[in-house]
């Protein structure tokens, strides 16, 4: 199915074709590995596992899935420092080396960010390669050399720079974002990692060196410039690295189209040679009961915040799913209890689907069965919300007891291809239940047990009793028993 995206460089929604034959590549801007990632940066994943699932499952096409991972910038050196208080035990201990310190730190998160994301139903395996970046340092060197050789790049202190000022005479700088030039300082420059600002200025590709933090070697135009590299760098570096030059669709949440997208571009451009990528999809904000999430309004949560509430992670994925990407989402805990009810209610369909029964043989025509309309939808700029919809209408048209056996199952099959995108259902018979025994009536019966090893049969009818009038049988075996809860 010919599938179409809103492209942030055309500002409009544009039909996709891939650039090499069947085949998509997709890079989406991962996790900032210094803590545990939050239901905001969950979104922007999740919104790039609804792509590739959609290229991959309504496309039919195959898919390279990149998803870094950011372990070099301000806040993972800061809290992976030596005595830092964001250190923790299952860290292992830390060593007068910054960049093992640094690598253990990182490594810690990036398992949890993998539970994490797992636990919202993506698929670990779809990732082609989620590189780190301190794994490409050297080539993230070459490509400032590129730059730097190409006349765009200058050293300053121990630092080198973008020249914004002389790329924008030679390029187009501000293809994501519209530039301010009037208000443009030459010469301004950013340093950190944190972009609060909305200007254009000379951006950092490679950092002087500071005490206590981790260092490597670098060389340029016969200059020691040891340090580490900038955060736009690192991306730039591993789309190509992994990729390859041009690759088709780069993914981030909003606040990444300036400058951190911007200056990608930059680079890859005047480094390489290359326009990085035709497409940039981004996804708006999540904000928590209609709040930006922070930490002092006390409305941020990570996924493990929500899961020690009680939330179920499959509910918290459909919710995400049922707003459409481009607008803000507002997370709500009513939001989440609708979406349980939702697919609950898929879940029981599809439960009754596999159960045999006495059926009204109601016939499905094949242009009803929902696969094709909730795909269609999810092709147009996926449309998950839409999509849902069309399935609830399927399911409310044709009850799943009242269908013919072909028909029941025509549906399974295509509900199995709908959960590929979603991935929130069974598509099986409903298991049988696990009876589970309450440790009361289960100490009842032992007394009853002793009771009667020692003959005492009125205290052992008594107790029987007692069980009954709780809901349980006791069945005597030759040296035990089995409790089976009355009327099940
Ligand atoms: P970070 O770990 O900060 O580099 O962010 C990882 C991803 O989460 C990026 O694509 C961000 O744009 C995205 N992101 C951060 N906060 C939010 C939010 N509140 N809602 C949606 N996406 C977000
Ligand atoms: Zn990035």
């Amino acid at each position: 199915m010919q599938i179409s995206l809103y492209n942030s460089l055309s500002r409009r929604i544009e039909p996709f074709t891939p650039l090499k034959e069947n085949l998509v590549r997709i890079y989406s801007c991962g996790p900032t590995v210094y803590n545990f990632a939050h239901i905001g940066n969950m979104r922007a994943f999740l919104f790039a596992d609804l792509l590739q699932r959609a290229m991959r499952f309504v496309g039919n096409y195959d898919v390279k899935w990149v998803m870094n991972i950011t372990d070099i910038d301000d806040k993972t050196i800061r809290d992976s420092k030596l005595g830092s208080s964001a250190w923790l035990p299952e860290m292992g201990e830390q060593t007068e080396d910054p960049k093992e310190n640094l690598r253990n730190f990182t490594t810690y998160y990036e398992q949890k960010f993998y539970e994490d994301i797992r636990s919202l139903g993506v698929n670990t395996d779809h990732f082609y390669a989620n590189p780190r970046a301190t794994d490409f340092i050297w080539q993230m060197q070459n490509l400032i050399k590129k730059i730097y050789d190409n006349g765009y790049a200058y050293i300053s202190g121990g630092s080198v720079y973008f020249n914004v000022s002389k790329w924008a005479q030679a390029d187009t700088y501000g293809r994501l974002k519209k530039i301010d030039w009037e208000n443009f300082q030459q010469g301004s420059r950013v340093d950190a990692d944190t972009y609060e600002r909305e200007d254009a200025s000379d951006f950092v590709l490679w950092k002087e060196q500071k005490e206590g933090e981790p260092i490597w070697e670098f060389e340029l135009d016969g200059k020691s410039l040891p340090g580490r590299p900038g955060w736009h760098l690192e991306c730039s570096t591993m789309e190509y690295e992994i990729l390859e030059l041009p690759f088709d669709i780069h993914t981030g949440g909003v606040d990444l189209k300036f400058p951190h997208h911007e200056d990608e571009i930059a680079q890859s451009k005047a480094g390489y040679g290359i326009d990085p990528n035709p497409f940039w999809c981004h996804n708006e904000f999540l904000e928590v009961e209609g709040k930006k999430m922070s930490k002092s309004l006390g409305n941020f949560f990570t996924i493990r915040d929500l899961v020690a509430k009680g939330l179920d992670t499959r509910d918290i994925r459909l919710a995400m799913l049922s707003a459409h990407y481009s607008t803000k989402y507002n997370f709500t805990f009513d939001g989440v209890e609708s979406a349980r009810k939702a697919r609950l209610k898929v879940q029981d369909y599809i439960y009754k689907l596999f159960e045999l029964s006495e059926s009204d043989n109601i016939e499905v025509p094949d242009e009803k069965l929902p696969a094709n309309q909730v795909f269609s939808e999810l092709a147009n700029d996926l449309h998950s919300p839409k999509a849902l919809a069309r399935l609830f209408e399927f399911i409310n048209e044709f009850p799943a007891n009242k269908l013919s056996e072909q028909s029941k199952k025509n549906v399974i099959n295509d509900l199995e291809r709908i959960n590929g995108i979603f991935a929130v259902w069974e598509i099986s018979a409903k298991p049988e239940e696990e009876i589970i025994i309450p440790s009361e009536i289960i100490e009842l019966a032992e007394q009853r047990k002793v009771a009667k090893a020692n003959k005492d049969y009125a205290a052992a009818d008594a107790l029987r009793k007692q069980i009954a009038e709780l809901g349980y049988n006791v069945l005597d075996k030759k040296d035990s028993y089995d409790i089976i809860p009355i009327n099940k």
